[in-house]
């Protein structure tokens, strides 16, 4: 059989493969071929040594990992192989699935996910009668979760945490919560690994049985390990040989300079300390990379070399010097997209050799849309595209009602978001009506006969919406779009039920809709008077979903901890601004500034030939407008390795006047601001449109209108009025437009 894969490893990379026998680390900087190496081991393994793909278990994080490593394995040696290269979880699930009872579980036990868990905790919290306005679900589920990953009990709960008020009444949510997972037989993702790792401590004859069978351990990327992936696999590998040693016989595989996840709880001794951990552990380094040229990897070490708590390495390169890191700072956000759209316009090819990589998923939007103008097909991994987020398909949902009430599947999608008490049942009976009746659904909500027939909350909401959307119908050309898009967020009730959720899911949701006002904003600002109808007409081209075949030839968008392992030839990194990459979370936290220079690091090394880096000198976000600093990990870049526009020392930015006082100047850029003043701004401009409602107006009264200016108030009817304008009279509702009196008469 044929060797070749074990010839084309350097020797450092054979050793390592060779090497069968007792605990291995491999510790290496990026693109040294670590999982290359993990990967031919396997296959020397089963192939040389004969070892059963039975005896194997490899482990690793995410499930594109996951099967990449199945692949790459399979391409060396053949398909069909009885091999557990599984994720964490999956590997846990697949034991409790066989052992579950030894714990007082059925097998067939359910999982919960995070919609489960909070269902859960609200049930729980309305029992307990916590207020769950002051106390969400996500904060209980937080605290849950990090005492899971502590292992920390309910019982223990008081004796580590203290027990005033607050604590109490999270032991007792807490306790609620492992109670009715168990009466309900089931497990959350962190009890994958909790109990799986109490099966091994209860029952001894099943820790046995596993570990006879994995002979072989071996886990990928171990720097983002947490404390119970830890014991997770500490216990499989302490298995005894025949003479009672332990057999230790497993092999990690990480860089401590890529650990990005402590936020959720990675722990970053478990690889520093692993010679400790496991007697006579063989230690090998590699140094050379193979990846990049080695203008990228001397950038990513003059990052990296700034973090205080790493261990000294550098990697060196054969590859040519390549060419040099171009740096752009363009003016503001769309230029930034349009000039990386254009420059991989420019060097065409193959276009799955480009990755556009960034902090934060909110910022894929301006991409998609610059990519799409060119016609350049992308593709957004590990999350969705901009236009396909469910928040943003909803707030769609209501400008297509209001501007064509016939819209049923708009109606259907939003009738119940937020919750108006329209279960399945009552929307089928109210879709079969209008069907019989050959109306719209959103002519059979106007029937008050039908309407008053359903329960009191969902016929107050039907009624409440169904005046909602037809006022704003009728109103709309009135409105200024994006006083349309406000009014219809808060009037909704859409953003206050998100605000009532208070969770990292939902603040991420109202990021999207805050991001939703840059885009009107921006067609606002090419045509003050755009109408709803021409609005919706150009979104729908950019948010057409089947513009191109997804997994062919495309450019890849991703947050940059999902790139991690990954690699490509071209790859940009926008966005290099303080306060967004830093992220300004990051400063809270002791070591959040090295973490996000870790993932700085990360980034950098993802790319084999060219690395092109870009700020915006003034960015957009939630349709706020601040100046930026280039990012500290920018300026950290020894110069002679970037081409383009210079990076200087302390620029806030070229427009001086921006920051003209010496306090101004130190104010961190923080784009945590503009979300908050965003979501004040959308509830004022909805506030101002009723005020409006209020005011008592008299015929001769001069008036400001937001769109048509100034006019004089010729009649009054009920809940409207008759204003002239320079050029026309128009009749306006009360309500949906802020209009202000300017003179009494
Ligand atoms: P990361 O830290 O990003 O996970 P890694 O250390 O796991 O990186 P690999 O992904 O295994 O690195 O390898 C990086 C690249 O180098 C791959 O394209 C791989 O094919 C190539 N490579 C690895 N070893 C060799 C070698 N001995 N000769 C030539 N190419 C190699
Ligand atoms: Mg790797």
């Amino acid at each position: 059989m044929s060797r070749d894969y074990l010839d084309k490893l350097n020797d450092k990379q054979r050793e390592a493969a060779m090497y069968t026998e007792g605990p291995l680390l491999i510790l290496a900087g990026a693109g040294s071929g670590k999982t290359s190496t993990m990967t031919c081991r396997i296959a020397y393994l089963i192939q040389e040594m004969g070892v059963s793909p039975y005896n194997i278990l490899a482990v690793t994080f995410t499930n594109k990992a996951a099967k990449e490593m199945r692949d790459r394995v399979e391409n060396l040696i053949g398909s069909g192989l009885n091999m557990w290269i599984l994720t964490f979880h999956s590997a846990c699930l697949r034991i409790l699935r066989s052992h579950a009872d030894v714990l007082g579980y059925g097998r067939d036990f359910a999982v919960y996910d995070p919609t489960d868990q909070k269902t859960l905790i609200k049930n729980i919290s309305k029992e307990l009668n916590i207020d769950t306005k002051k106390f969400n679900p996500g904060y209980f589920l937080g605290k849950i979760s990090d005492c899971k990953e502590s292992r920390i009990s309910p019982e223990q709960y008081a004796g580590i945490y203290g027990d005033d008020i607050k604590d109490r009444m999270i032991q007792r949510v807490y306790s609620e919560y492992e109670r009715n997972l168990k009466k309900n037989n089931a497990m959350d993702f962190d009890d994958l690994l909790l109990r799986t790792v109490e099966l091994f401590e209860k029952d001894e004859s099943v820790l046995l049985k596993y570990q006879r069978r994995f002979r072989y351990i071996m886990v990928d990327e171990y720097q983002d390990t947490n404390q119970i992936q830890y014991q997770f696999v500490k216990m499989l590998a302490e298995a005894e040989d025949d003479f009672g040693d332990k057999r230790n016989n497993i092999c990690v595989v990480g860089d401590d300079d890529q650990c990005i996840y402590q936020w959720r709880g990675a722990d970053i001794r478990n690889i520093l300390e692993f010679e400790k951990d496991f007697k006579n552990t063989k230690v090998v380094k590699l140094e050379q990379n193979y990846r990049s040229t080695s203008t990228i990897l001397d950038a990513a070490h003059s990052v990296i070399k700034n973090n205080v708590g790493r261990k000294a390495k550098k990697l060196w390169t054969e590859a040519a010097e390549g060419s040099k890191i171009t740096y752009r700072r363009l003016d503001n956000e769309r230029d930034e997209a349009y000039y990386v759209a254009s420059e991989i316009d420019k060097l065409a090819g193959r276009y799955n050799d480009f990755a556009i990589l960034y902090r934060t998923n909110s910022q894929s939007r301006t991409f998609e849309e610059a990519l799409s103008r060119r016609n350049i097909p992308y593709r957004v991994l590990g999350g969705l595209r901009y236009y396909d987020r469910k928040e943003i398909k909803d707030m769609m949902c209501y400008m297509r009602l209001v501007q064509n009430r016939a819209d049923d599947l708009a109606l259907i999608r939003i009738i119940n978001e937020p919750k108006r008490g329209i279960g399945g049942k009552t929307l089928e009976k109210l879709r079969a009506l209008a069907s019989v009746r050959q109306q719209s659904l959103f002519e059979v909500l106007l029937d008050r006969e039908v309407i008053s027939s359903l329960s009191a909350k969902a016929s107050a909401g039907i009624t409440d919406l169904a005046e909602m959307i037809s006022e704003f119908s009728q109103q709309q050309e009135n409105m200024k779009l994006s006083d349309l898009y406000d009014g219809l967020l808060v009037r909704s009730g859409y953003m206050k039920a998100l605000e009532d959720q208070n969770t990292l899911e939902s603040e991420s949701r109202m990021e999207n809709l805050m991001e939703f006002k840059s885009v009107i904003y921006d067609y606002e600002n090419e045509d003050p008077n755009i109408s709803l109808a021409e609005f919706m007409e150009r979104i729908a081209l950019l948010a057409e979903v089947d513009n191109h075949n997804a997994d062919e030839n495309a450019v890849v968008l991703m947050t940059l901890h999902s790139a991690k392992g990954l690699e490509f030839p071209y790859v940009f990194m926008p966005g290099m601004e303080d306060g967004l990459f830093p992220g300004w979370r990051s400063f809270d936290r002791p070591d959040g500034l090295e973490e996000e220079r870790r993932l700085c690091y990360v980034g950098i090394t993802r790319a084999k030939e060219r690395l092109w880096m870009t700020s915006a000198e003034t960015r957009t976000l939630y349709g706020k407008t601040d100046y930026t600093r280039e990012s500290q990990f920018l300026r950290e870049i020894d110069r002679t390795l970037i081409d383009g526009d210079a990076v200087y020392e302390n620029r806030s930015c070229r427009a001086e006047g921006a920051f003209r006082d010496g306090a101004a100047q130190a104010k961190p850029y923080k784009p945590f601001d503009q979300l908050r003043q965003a979501r004040i701004q959308t509830k004022k401009a909805a506030e101002a449109m009723m005020k409006s409602s209020q005011e008592d107006f008299n015929l001769g009264d001069r008036i400001m209108h937001p769109k048509f200016g100034e006019g004089e108030v010729i009649e009054l009817g009920k809940g409207t009025i008759r204003v002239r304008f320079a050029d026309d009279t128009k009749k306006l509702a009360l309500g949906y437009a802020a209009i202000k009196k300017i003179r009494e008469e």
